[in-house]
């Protein structure tokens, strides 16, 4: 045989997986420019400060918020994968924190409001949140109720004569919260045991910010994604008429555990995509730092390290992709939904702890930003369901 027929391997050859198109790599290009021009440049300004409300109009400007959502809503139309995509390329925007405040907006509030909501209320703020007009958050955690969604305090009362709602409680580390326009909150409605055995009696409610009785209490301070808002929110006597509920009375429960899916499987992909990034700006670092009279890149030690988490980012690439999948097909993969968003987490905190290792003092340095990588995807093991959550849903669904 000729050496020329001798198949090389061509690691450098496209990567682009069976779920996307061509159309799909021209949106990540456009939306990749996007980031790196408009995004990046602010990352450390927005450490600070927060980044600034009209991130979100500049999004919606250029479609970004809507790329799956229905077009009749101002949405593009496009399929699941292009919110992939969205995701994917906002781990290039050096600041955690942008994504997270991006995807409460595309991928945690927009669906349950789609999905559950009448016409009036997708008029009202689906449409301007596509847009970029409108923040919305989503408010679940409360000061004493966090894993345990059915132990929900904050509750809401129908008063019989005029049917209006009135609601009093408080919720907390809520993403987006202090800029928010509305929230979509859950309440309890029934008399469902606080147990963590009832399901039943919760319902969903869509509350503008501005109505008496809702107080941003606090901007909460926190380990990373420092550009985001988390804040702690207080109802009372917060007076909402029986247009303000989301979905069935009653079904809340059922509405946002349906919700969490979706959260959890984009949480998983801007796990993968975070640990990329970190892992790409380390293999830089390592092809050009040097000791000894080498690359560190090139000491064995370094080199089994990224094949350890090239192989680890693969692997959870993989079973978010082919869950992606199942779930755009309409499918409702619980399982493989819950094991993706578990995996992916772990895998991204574990490359971001290896990559600051491989920088050696400069990872430890906030000026290079890799710690910043680990301190962001930190929260994938907490947010959208922790670990021990993800592990206990996963055992469940075999019976146990
Ligand atoms: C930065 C940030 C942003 C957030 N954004 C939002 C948001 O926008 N909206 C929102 O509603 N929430 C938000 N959250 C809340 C997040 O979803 C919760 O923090 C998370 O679900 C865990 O709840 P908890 O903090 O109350 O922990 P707890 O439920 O008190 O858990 C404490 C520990 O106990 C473990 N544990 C609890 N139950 C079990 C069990 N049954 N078996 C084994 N172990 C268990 C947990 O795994 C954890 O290790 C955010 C959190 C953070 C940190």
């Amino acid at each position: 045989m000729a050496t020329a027929d001798v198949m090389k391997p061509d690691h450098a050859s496209a990567r682009r997986h069976f779920i996307f198109t061509d159309e799909h790599e021209q949106l990540r290009e456009s939306i990749h420019r996007f980031v790196v021009a408009e995004l990046q440049p602010h990352a450390e300004e927005w450490e600070r400060d927060t980044f600034p409300d009209s991130v979100f109009r500049r999004m919606g400007e250029l479609g970004f918020l809507g790329l799956d959502k229905p077009v009749e809503y101002g949405g593009q139309g496009g399929d699941y994968f292009s919110s992939l995509v969205l995701t994917e390329e906002l781990a290039h925007a050096h600041s955690g924190g942008v994504a997270m405040g991006i995807a409460v907006q595309t991928d945690m509030t927009l669906p349950p409001i789609l999905a559950f909501g009448t016409e009036e209320q997708k008029r009202e703020w689906a449409v301007p949140a596509i847009a970029g007009q409108k923040i919305l958050c989503l408010g679940i955690t409360e000061p004493d109720a966090g894993s345990d969604v059915s132990g929900i305090r904050t509750r809401a009362v129908r008063e019989p004569d005029s049917g209006d709602w009135v609601i009093n409680g408080s919720k907390t580390y809520i993403t987006n919260g202090h800029r928010a326009d509305a929230i979509v909150l859950v309440a309890r409605t029934g008399d469902a045991p606080t147990d963590g055995q009832g399901y039943d009696g919760f319902t969903l409610f869509l509350v503008p910010m501005d109505l008496p009785g809702v107080v941003r209490e606090k901007r909460l301070a926190k380990l990373g994604m420092h550009s985001s808002d988390t804040a702690l929110l207080a109802f009372s006597d917060v007076r909402v008429g029986a247009d303000a509920v989301l979905g069935e009375v009653g079904k809340g429960f059922y509405h946002i555990m349906w919700e969490l899916q979706g959260e959890r499987l984009i949480a998983a992909a801007g796990a993968v995509a975070g640990g990329q990034h970190v892992f790409d700006r380390t293999l830089q670092y390592a092809l050009a730092r040097r000791a000894f009279g080498r690359e560190i890149g090139h000491f064995q030690v370094i080199r089994h390290k990224f094949a350890e988490m090239a192989t680890a980012l693969e692997s959870a690439r993989q079973l978010t992709y082919t869950t992606a999948w199942r779930f755009a097909r309409g499918d409702y993969p619980v399982r493989e939904i819950t094991m993706a968003k578990l995996h992916a987490a772990r895998v991204a905190v574990d490359v971001a702890d290896e990559c600051i290792q491989i920088h050696g003092g400069a990872g430890y340095m906030q000026e290079v930003g890799i710690e910043r990588c680990w301190r962001d995807l930190r929260l994938n093991r907490i947010g959208a369901g922790t670990d021990e959550i993800m592990l206990d849903v996963i055992g469940r669904s075999y019976g146990l």
